[in-house]
C-alpha cells in the first residue's frame, strides 16, 4: 500500500525545518481559533509548545528513505502530527531506543495509547511517540466531537455551571443538573445525572477534588458532552458526574491568588521550611480545599495512619477528623445515600489507574477488573496498592467501607496543572471510554 517517495534524510530535514515556522504558526492559529468561541476564562493559553529535549547523542543519524503513504479514508481519521517546534522522536518497541526523528507535519498512523506513549507507524514503521507531543491532523478533531464545550484547560467553575444548564437544556430527557451540597466558602458542589434515572445501574465519577486538578472538570463535562452528541449512552446505566469536588480550590489555583485564611496558611508553610514557591505559585500548585484540607486525605478509611502534613496547608493536611470538610462530607453523604455499582475519582498527572486499597474481597478483584475496563480505551495502566495518598481518600473509603467497586484516574503526563499539549490526546483516549464502563457492567 505504501510507496518510496525515494526522498532521502537530508531532503527530509531540509522541508522539515523549512515547513518548521509555517507549521508552527498555523499551530498557534488553531488553538487560538478553537479559544475564540469560548470565554476569555476558559480559553487554552497560548504557550508555545517546546521540543522534546533528549541528549543528542542518542540519535542516531537519519538515512532512510521517506515513505509517503497511501492512506485509507479510515487510516485518515486516524492520522496525527508532531506537535512542537521542529521534531519529535519515534522510539522502538522497546520504547527507550530513539530510532528516528519525525519532523513537524509528518503522518502518524496512531494504534493505541500506552502509559504516557502514542504507538503509531511513521515511514513504514510501528514505533513510540510521546503522547502528548502529537496532536491530530484534522484540526478540528476535539471540537467536532462536542456539541456545547470548547477545548480549555483553565476550564473554570463559572464556565462548568453554564455548560451544565446549555447541556441539560440540549438534552432535557437525558441530563439533569442538581447540587450535593455547598464548599466551605458557599459555592454549590453541582452534580450532573446523564442517562436514564430508572437505570438498573449508577456510577458516580467525581474531578477536581485536587485544585490544581482542576483539567479534570474539563475532561468529565467533555466525557458527556460526547457521549451525548455521539449517542454512546445505554438505558443501562446513569452516570452522576460531580466534575469539580473542591471548586473553592480550582478557583485558587486558577486565579492564583491567596485570601485570608489561604494567605496564613502559605506563611505557615514558609516558616516550616514547607514551601519556597512565591505566592502566585504557590496558589497555583494549591490541592486542598479552602481551609487547607487535602480533601483526598479527609476520608475515615486510613485517615487515623494519615499524617503527612500536621497543619493547614495547599496540601496533604488531612484536616482535624474525618469528612471534617464541608466538600468530603458532602460528597461522602451522596455517594452513601445511593447504591453505586462504580465510583470513579479524576486527578492528574501520572496516566495510571489506581485500584485497589486493603485486602477485601471482591471489591478489590471487581476494582481491577474495572481497571483493565478502562484501560481498555485509554491505555493507562493500573496500579495496584499505594496511590499516592496512604488511604484516606474517597477511593479508598469508597471500597473499605461501602464495598463499592473504586479505581483513581490519573490522567496526564508530567506536570500538574496539566499544560496545553495534554488537551488532545487526554480528550482522545476517552472517546471510548463510556462505552468501555458500560461493557464492564454488562459483564
Ligand atoms: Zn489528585
Amino acid at each position: 500500500m505504501k510507496k518510496v517517495a525515494a526522498v532521502l534524510l537530508i531532503v527530509s530535514i531540509i522541508f522539515s525545518l523549512n515547513g518548521c515556522h509555517s507549521a508552527q504558526t498555523n499551530g498557534t492559529t488553531e488553538t487560538t481559533q478553537a479559544a475564540t468561541t469560548a470565554t476569555e476564562a476558559t480559553q487554552i493559553v497560548t504557550t508555545p509548545p517546546t521540543t522534546e529535549t533528549l541528549p543528542q547523542e542518542t540519535v542516531p543519524p537519519e538515512t532512510e528513505p521517506v515513505f509517503i503513504p497511501e492512506w485509507t479514508e479510515e487510516e485518515r481519521q486516524r492520522l496525527w502530527t508532531p506537535l512542537c517546534e521542529s521534531f519529535i522522536y519515534l522510539r522502538d518497541l522497546d520504547m527507550s531506543t530513539i530510532v528516528c526523528q519525525v519532523p513537524l507535519g509528518a503522518e502518524l498512523l496512531l494504534h493505541e495509547w500506552q502509559g504516557k506513549f502514542a504507538l503509531v507507524t511513521y515511514n513504514g514503521r510501528q514505533g513510540y511517540v510521546t503522547a502528548n507531543y502529537i496532536k491530530p491532523l484534522d484540526t478540528e478533531y476535539v471540537t467536532k466531537r462536542l456539541t456545547v464545550l470548547s477545548p480549555a484547560t483553565q476550564y473554570t467553575y463559572d464556565q462548568m455551571l453554564a455548560d451544565m444548564a446549555a447541556l441539560q437544556a440540549a438534552y432535557p430527557d437525558t441530563v439533569a443538573v442538581s447540587s450535593i451540597g455547598k464548599s466551605e466558602l458557599g459555592r454549590d458542589i453541582p452534580v450532573m445525572l446523564v442517562g436514564n434515572p430508572q437505570a438498573p445501574n449508577h456510577v458516580l465519577m467525581q474531578g477536581a477534588m485536587h485544585a490544581r486538578e482542576h483539567f479534570t472538570a474539563w475532561l468529565l463535562m467533555a466525557i458527556m458532552d460526547h457521549s451525548l452528541s455521539a449517542k454512546l449512552l445505554s438505558d443501562n446505566v446513569c452516570y452522576h458526574v460531580i466534575p469539580m469536588s473542591n471548586p473553592d480550590g480550582v478557583c485558587i489555583s486558577q486565579s492564583r491568588t491567596l485570601n485570608g485564611s489561604q494567605t496564613e496558611i502559605y506563611q505557615s508553610d514558609l516558616s516550616c521550611g514547607y514551601t519556597s514557591y512565591d505566592s502566585k505559585t504557590y496558589a497555583q500548585k494549591w490541592k486542598s480545599n479552602a481551609l487547607g484540607v487535602d480533601l483526598n486525605r479527609n476520608f475515615p478509611s486510613g485517615w487515623e495512619e494519615s499524617l503527612e502534613h500536621p497543619l493547614p496547608s495547599s496540601e496533604r493536611f488531612r484536616g482535624s477528623s474525618p469528612l471534617c470538610a464541608a466538600e468530603s462530607k458532602a460528597l461522602a453523604d451522596y455517594t452513601q445515600g445511593r447504591h453505586f455499582s462504580a465510583t470513579l475519582s479524576f486527578h492528574s498527572h501520572g496516566s495510571v489507574l489506581y485500584y485497589a486499597y486493603g485486602s477485601k474481597q471482591p471489591v478489590n478483584d471487581l476494582s481491577y477488573s474495572l481497571a483493565l475496563a478502562v484501560q481498555q480505551p485509554t491505555g493507562y495502566r493500573p496500579i495496584g496498592g499505594y496511590d499516592g495518598t496512604s488511604g484516606a481518600g474517597y477511593k479508598d473509603w469508597a471500597i473499605d467501607a461501602l464495598d463499592i467497586p473504586s479505581i483513581t484516574v490519573e490522567i496526564g503526563s508530567n506536570n500538574t496543572p496539566l499544560e496545553d499539549r495534554d488537551l488532545y490526546n487526554t480528550f482522545a483516549r476517552f472517546e471510548a471510554f463510556i462505552p468501555a464502563i458500560d461493557q464492564w457492567l454488562n459483564d
